[in-house]
């Protein structure tokens, strides 16, 4: 995609950057390009104004990010040195308590199909629920701050308060009630031998992946957007081309009214198997881009989908999570005796486990934000080859950087660090180059 996350989309740009009201070019704009002289015309869209705004934008979006991170793992850190934690241990065994179920002795194995697993499995997710509740309360001031008045503050965002308030509020509370799910199977599964609960979370946070995606576009996306499918007319007519030139099939195309929320523009792969298809923002159609840009976009898009990078992307996150999970797991038995907590299966050790993955997880990031700019470089050199129009191509990433407000050539450190789609500056000289070197449109694999 051109700029969701994750698995997917057209990502343009790192989380929440976005874009603008007007469209000062018009769809006949032109990007730099050599004049008959040989010199370089500067690109409309190189609005130095703007680049400030956006650069300012990236960093505080940044610094909110950063104080979350810190607010969570503070508390996170408070839960384990009050005791709370074991408290709450307590509470979720007397939960089990009260309904008839077995008391269970923390790390001590039981067999998979007995009232003791069950019992742990209950207490995993009604702590894991809690934990979950408590950190969107958490998370919420800054998500406020970060993912909202931010937008707001430069323009981007046409939501009110209230819309921001409900949207939070449905994605925690659906959020919360999948963890205590995924966190109560593990439990239960892991019962038998507590010390491999990383292996139980990894194949099932893998098949909660597997089955949220594809059940996003016809379940989760529609509690948030209205999904119409990409109306007949020229637009369509040459996605239908492209995806016979590319000699593949699409199921189809959807239109979500992102207009609702935000003025950034954006497309990408949904779903999975029978419910995969291309999305496109409204804000994308109606932003006065040409037909040929329009196209660009949707050849990146059929470059995900020819190489299958949702499943790529999701095997590989399977990969990883088991790495992180296993690595935190060795740290938290090495530490557990030190810092008070029993084995394995202590749930009051909870608290301190996802501090430890989070630093893990935080410490691998670099990693999976290369694999995954690799794989959008992939896309976007497929998508030149197809359209065989490499400038249609970089004047949409210029639009789109205009528009979102994306910080065009980020700190080289941070776009290894944290960026899942190479910065901009770097996706169009790529995409001359693959345009000085195409011959032929791309074989299908
Ligand atoms: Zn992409």
């Amino acid at each position: 995609m051109t700029t969701a996350e994750p698995h997917g989309t057209l990502a343009l740009h790192p989380p929440r950057s976005a874009l603008s009201a007007h469209d000062p070019g018009g769809s006949n704009a032109t990007s730099s390009r050599p004049s008959p002289a040989g010199e370089v015309e500067p690109s409309p869209w190189a609005d130095p104004g703007r680049a400030s705004i956006a650069r300012r934008l990236a960093r505080r979006a940044r610094t909110v990010r950063a104080s979350e991170a810190f607010a969570t793992t503070a508390v996170l850190i408070a839960l384990h040195m009050s005791g709370l934690a074991g408290s709450a241990r307590d509470t979720a065994s007397a939960l089990a308590d009260a309904v008839g179920l077995p008391h269970v002795t923390p790390g001590m194995p039981s067999p998979l199909l007995s009232y003791t697993s069950l019992a742990l499995g209950i207490q995993t997710a009604s702590l894991l629920l809690g934990l979950a509740l408590a950190g969107a309360v958490v998370s919420m001031p800054f998500s406020y701050v970060g993912g909202f008045r931010l937008a707001r503050s430069v323009g981007l965002g046409t939501q009110s308060t209230g819309a921001w308030a409900r949207d939070y509020t449905v994605a925690s509370v659906l959020g919360a009630g999948l963890v205590a799910i995924l966190a109560g199977l593990v439990g239960w599964a892991s019962a038998g031998a507590p010390h491999l609960w990383w292996v139980a979370a990894t194949l099932l946070g893998t098949l909660g992946t597997v089955v949220v995606t594809y059940l996003a576009p016809v379940l989760v996306l529609p509690l948030f957007y209205n999904l119409t499918p990409l109306p007949d007319g020229p637009v369509r007519t040459r996605l239908v081309d492209l995806t016979t030139q590319a000699g593949t099939t699409v199921r189809g195309c959807d239109v979500i009214d992102q207009s609702r929320r935000s003025r950034t523009a954006n497309a990408g792969i949904i779903g999975l198997g029978r419910t995969r298809r291309i999305m496109v923002t409204d804000t994308l159609l109606e932003g006065g881009y040409s037909t040929a840009e329009i196209a660009a976009i949707f050849a990146h898009e059929l470059g995900h989908h020819v190489h299958g990078d949702m499943a790529w992307a999701i095997v590989v996150d399977g990969i990883l999570m088991a790495g992180c999970l296993a690595m935190t797991e060795a740290v938290r038995a090495w530490l557990a005796p030190s810092i008070g907590l029993g084995g394995a299966g202590d749930l009051a050790g909870v608290p301190v486990t996802l501090l430890l993955f989070g630093v893990v997880s935080t410490l691998t990031m670099p990693l999976r934000a290369g694999i995954s700019r690799w794989r959008e470089l992939r896309a976007d050199s497929y998508g030149v080859r197809l359209t065989q129009d490499p400038e249609a191509w970089v004047r949409t990433l210029e639009r789109l950087g205009w528009q979102n407000l994306a910080e065009v050539d980020p700190p080289r450190w941070i776009e290894w660090a944290t960026y899942t789609h190479p910065a901009i500056a770097r996706r169009i000289a790529s995409a001359r180059r693959t345009g000085l070197a195409a011959t032929s449109p791309p074989v299908q694999p």
